[in-house]
């Protein structure tokens, strides 16, 4: 069967998906090698992906890949697809952090914070820890895939139990950690619903991560260092409360949506 773009963004449409001409073009693209909005596409696996994407199966992991930064990342379901939002993450930490910094990235996932702060910032250097072992493995593809391998060290560790940093300082410890209540998980989008549940779900209050990172790793933060979280847009007051715990100072900063999104902690 022939397909067009015409007809993807159709079906796309019928079944709900927002972004219908954006992202059967992405698809296109990437399975097609090329792109034409006239062309009739002889593709079983165009048709396939088609779809697939229409039981609200994400287009990045279709695709197995997604953009974040200025990096293109490996993504599949052993990973939180990375968010435009949590750019905003990687900026801040730029900024902040001193020439040849060593930071540490808690809950690393696909590695994409990590991994675009050391593309960012050649002088740096990461630890990136993470719970699962798959996850970790594709965190260290991606580093190799950007070329940031030779200042990445992945470390296997639940940041929950105990302290899997040892006695190392670092002038940032970043996390993008599991925030969302465990009772809001279910009402999230049914593409939500394929990414993994233990990178969302930050239990009854949704801060378990920030409070246990926040007494655990504080001693690995240098005297002049901070920890930058990226939370939900509702745990502002939440985070500082955390940070107020710890005697520690807490900046809130917004996400392109004007919403509250950053935090960073510091003495
Ligand atoms: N750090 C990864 C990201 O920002 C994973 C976050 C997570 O699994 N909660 O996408």
């Amino acid at each position: 069967m022939r397909v067009t773009y015409t007809d993807i963004c159709r079906r796309f449409t019928e079944c709900g998906i927002e972004n219908a001409g954006g992202e059967a073009r992405i698809l296109i693209e990437e399975i097609c090698g090329e792109f034409s909005s006239e062309k009739d596409y002889l593709c079983d696996q165009l048709l396939f992906a088609v779809e697939k994407r229409c039981t609200h199966y994400p287009l990045q992991y279709i695709i197995g890949k997604w953009w974040f930064c200025r990096c293109e990342f490996e993504v599949n379901e052993d990973c939180l697809i990375p968010r435009p939002d949590t750019e905003i993450a990687v900026e801040v930490a730029q900024k902040l952090m001193p020439q040849n910094a060593r930071f540490a990235d808690l809950c690393t996932g696909s590695g994409c914070i990590a991994i675009s702060l050391l593309d960012l910032r050649p002088d740096t250097s990461a630890v990136a820890v993470e719970l699962f072992p798959k996850t970790l493995e594709l965190a260290k593809r991606n580093a190799e895939r950007n070329n940031v391998a030779d200042r990445f060290v992945g470390v296997l560790g639940d940041v929950l139990s105990g302290n899997v940093l040892g006695d190392e300082i670092f002038d940032v410890i970043v996390s993008n950690p599991p925030y969302i209540r465990s009772d809001v998980v279910p009402t999230l989008s049914k593409e939500v619903g394929f990414e993994p549940l233990a990178a969302l779900d930050g239990g009854e209050d949704g801060m378990i991560f920030y409070r246990r990172i926040v007494e655990a790793y504080l001693e690995n933060v240098s005297y002049d260092g901070c920890f930058i979280f990226e939370i939900g847009y509702d745990q502002a007051e939440d985070i500082k409360a955390v940070a107020d715990n710890s005697s520690l100072k807490c900046e809130i900063i917004k996400d392109f949506g004007g919403n509250d999104r950053i935090a960073v902690l510091r003495r």
